[in-house]
C-alpha cells in the first residue's frame, strides 16, 4: 500500500497529467520531412542518454529485461498500419524511475519507458497498449507536430539544423513532459488498438492501464486532469468501442509479465 500511496502522490500524478496531457490540436501541418523527424530523434535521443539525471538501464547488465521489452515492441511494430515501419529505427530504452509512470518517444520512434509504469502495469497487454500508443505518436508524427506548436518551427530548425545548439539540452528535457492534444491523444489510443489487433495481445491492452488508475484513483482525491483533460473513463470506453468496432480481439495473451518485472533493478 505504500508504494501505491507513492504513485498518487504529487510528482506522480504530474507525471500522469502529462502522459494523459491534452489541449486541443489544430490539425496544423508538419513542416518537417521524415528525415528531418530521424535527424531530430536523432539529436533527442543522445541528449538524453547523456543528461546525468535521467538514468538509462544498462543494456549488458539488464540483458533479459531488454530482450523481454524489444520482443514486445517487435510484435507491435509487425503490423501493417504502421506506416514508417521500415524508415524510423523504433529503438527502446528503459529509464530507472520507479516514482515516474511514464513513457514517451521522440520523433522518429526513439522510445522510452520507465520502469515506474512497468512495474505499475499488471500484464504485457497492458504494456503492449501502451507501447501501440507511443508508437502512434511517432508514426503519425505527433511529436514534431507538437514541438513545433510548442517553440515554432524556426526556432526548432534552427536548433536541429542551424546553430542554436545551446538550446538542444531543454527540447529534450521538454520532450519527457510533452503534452499532446486531445485529438492526437485519441489517435494514439485508437491506432494501439489497430497495432494489437494484429497480434496476439488483448487489443484494448490501453483500456486496461487507464481502468487500474480509475481504480486505484477511488481511493485518493479525484485527480485534477479528470476536469480538464480526457478522462480515463472515456478513453477506457473509446479503446473498447474501437476494439469492438474493428472486431478485434480482447482476449488476454496470459504472457508472463511477472519475470519481466522481475528482471529490472528492484
Ligand atoms: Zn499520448
Amino acid at each position: 500500500m505504500t508504494k501505491l500511496k507513492s504513485f498518487f502522490s504529487l510528482p506522480f500524478l504530474f507525471s500522469l497529467l502529462l502522459f494523459l496531457g491534452s489541449c486541443d490540436k489544430d490539425g496544423g501541418i508538419n513542416f518537417f520531412s521524415i528525415n528531418e523527424d530521424l535527424k531530430i530523434g536523432q539529436q533527442v535521443a543522445a541528449e538524453i542518454e547523456g543528461d546525468s539525471s535521467v538514468i538509462v538501464l544498462n543494456e549488458q547488465d539488464y540483458d533479459t529485461a531488454y530482450a523481454y521489452i524489444r520482443r514486445l515492441t517487435e510484435k507491435v511494430l509487425a503490423s501493417n498500419d504502421i506506416r514508417y515501419r521500415t524508415e524510423f529505427p523504433w529503438q527502446v530504452k528503459i529509464i530507472q524511475d520507479d516514482e515516474t509512470l511514464n513513457a514517451f518517444c521522440a520523433p522518429g520512434g526513439y522510445i522510452y519507458v520507465y520502469t515506474g509504469l512497468i512495474k505499475y502495469l499488471d500484464t504485457e497487454d497492458q504494456l503492449a497498449g501502451v507501447m501501440g500508443h507511443e508508437i502512434a505518436h511517432a508514426d503519425k508524427r505527433h511529436v514534431t507536430d507538437q514541438m513545433t506548436k510548442q517553440y515554432g518551427y524556426e526556432t526548432l530548425f534552427a536548433i536541429f539544423f542551424g546553430e542554436d545548439q545551446g538550446q538542444l539540452a531543454g527540447i529534450a528535457k521538454g520532450l519527457l513532459t510533452l503534452k499532446y492534444g486531445r485529438d492526437a491523444e485519441r489517435e494514439a489510443d485508437d491506432f494501439s488498438v489497430k497495432y494489437l489487433c494484429d497480434t496476439e495481445y488483448q487489443s484494448n491492452g490501453a483500456a486496461g492501464f487507464f481502468q487500474k488508475i480509475i481504480n486505484e484513483g477511488q481511493s485518493s482525491s479525484p485527480p485534477e486532469f479528470l476536469s480538464t483533460h480526457p478522462n480515463p473513463d472515456n478513453r477506457v470506453e473509446a479503446i473498447n468501442n474501437k476494439a469492438r468496432e474493428e472486431g478485434c480481439s480482447i482476449q488476454p495473451s496470459g504472457n508472463n509479465y511477472a519475470a519481466f518485472k522481475a528482471s529490472l533493478p528492484q
